[in-house]
């Protein structure tokens, strides 16, 4: 018998890393534990030197669907005690370095079968999410990832999702975003009257959203990592109208359709535009109009082109369910060149002559992050926005670089610009975390933020 160490850095954390490890341990047999160290993952297992090696090829080869490793160390331990079992410690904060916090993923294909069963408990919640799915940078106030550490701190778990969060083999075990709709954040509808937010009572908030957007409202709608103004996009007077009050003359805006069958019902789709904008990022894709485009003209007047993308979050999807519209309109809902607007406050006071309506909700975003943009050149995917779905992620430029200069990989690199939609990139330990896009230089809240 045997007991080894293994570090793991990388995408590890709050990403079902942690119940992954316990499942493939306990399946062979193997004792030991598995931590989260500051920014890696500890695992110390014991067992057969056969039952180990299969354990680290498990490991490496069958991982949860965001999980990612990037480094991964063993080290053979002398005179260690002996285990009885396989547990899952809690978190220790002694580790300090560099960390990789997930981006936030579309909601994933069982989050959104639940939204959808009547005999769930969780049908029509527009919150749900699992260590598969949901919110990470947008919600996240430290390292390592855990719940008393992200906004979802405000939303003390209630029995039922507790007993989840708890179970290790659980979707949602240690799922920081997890919650109900006892437990969890919820809707409020406000009605801009002139200029004054009133509260609407309304029974199902998605329904009535839908309709009043079907009606030719404009809504601030909060999602995840930022706010959209959303309109009907068949409605030329009301988009007319968002133009006028944006003092946004002839620039695009980006939609949102309810699937991809849809989306091909007014534009030219590729194989890989379809598998980009079906993404777990799921980024805008500039796509090509077809023939029977119908929208009003001046959603994206005398272009061929049109920037979609498809519903990621549960809110999204849901409100998809009370219309038959082909696309809304999805724009950031920012003052232009500023960072977008992500507090209750900001978005009922800044957006009272814009929006009609509002539908926010109570928990807080802390990291804001834009829809990203992404256009395929001669099939290859180019980034026009890089932010929602990729940021925080970093670059790994390790020997990439040190033939122009040797101590490459052992720079610390802050890096800014340019003025129009700047964005920061920090070098460290050979990876670039380049940030997602905030505003110009020349809006003082954009100085603010950075
Ligand atoms: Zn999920
Ligand atoms: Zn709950």
């Amino acid at each position: 018998m045997k007991t080894e160490k293994v570090l793991v850095e990388g995408i590890v954390q709050g990403v079902g890393f942690r119940p992954f490890v316990y499942r493939i341990a306990t399946e062979l047999e193997l004792v030991g534990y598995v931590r989260n160290l500051g920014n890696v993952v500890e695992i110390v297992i014991q067992g057969s030197d056969d039952k180990i090696a299969d354990f680290i090829y498990k490991l490496q080869n069958e991982l949860p669907p965001i999980a990612k490793i990037n480094n991964l160390e063993t080290e053979e331990l002398e005179n260690e005690e002996e285990y009885a079992d396989f547990t899952i410690k809690e978190s220790s904060d002694s580790f300090s370095g560099t960390s990789v916090i997930p981006p936030d993923l579309a909601i994933c294909d069982k989050c959104l079968e639940e939204i959808n069963d009547p005999n769930n408990r969780r049908y029509n919640y527009p919150f749900n999410a699992c260590t598969d799915c949901g919110p990470r940078f947008t919600v996240i106030e430290n390292v390592p990832y855990d719940r008393d550490k992200t906004t979802m701190d405000d939303f003390p778990l209630c029995d039922e999702c507790e007993v989840e969060y708890k179970n290790p083999l659980d979707r949602r075990y240690h799922a920081e975003a997890s919650c109900c709709e006892v437990c969890g954040p919820s809707l409020e509808l406000y009605k801009n009257d002139n200029q004054n937010p009133v509260k609407i009572d309304s029974e199902d908030p998605l329904a009535d959203t839908a309709k009043l957007l079907d009606e030719g409202k404009i809504f601030a709608i909060k999602g995840i990592g930022g706010t959209h103004l959303v309109a009907n996009v068949m409605l030329e007077d009301t988009v007319n109208l968002l133009r006028e009050r944006l003092g946004r003359e002839n620039q695009a805006f980006a939609v949102m359709s309810p699937d991809i069958e849809t989306v091909r019902e007014y534009a030219i789709v590729s194989d890989a535009e379809e598998e980009t904008l079906l993404s777990k990022e799921r980024p805008i894709v500039i796509l090509k109009k077809n023939e029977s485009y119908d929208f009003a003209k001046s959603v994206s007047p005398g272009l061929h082109n049109i920037g979609v993308m498809l519903p990621y979050a549960p809110l999204h999807h849901l409100l998809f369910n009370h219309t038959d519209t082909p696309a809304y309109i999805m724009t950031s809902a920012n003052v232009p060149g500023e960072p977008m607007m992500i507090t209750n406050e900001e978005i009922l006071k800044n957006l009272d002559t814009i929006a009609d309506y509002y539908l926010i909700h109570n928990r807080r975003i802390l990291n804001r992050c834009d829809d990203s943009v992404a256009r395929f050149r001669n099939n290859e995917l180019a980034f026009i926005r890089r932010s929602r779905g990729y940021t925080p992620e970093p670059y790994d430029l390790k020997g990439k670089y040190t033939s122009l200069n040797p101590e490459f990989d052992n720079l610390k690199i802050l890096a800014l610009g340019p003025e129009l939609d700047v964005t920061f990139t920090i070098l460290k330990n050979s990876k670039a975390y380049v940030s997602q896009h905030i505003g110009n230089t020349n809006k003082y809240r954009t100085y603010e933020f950075l």
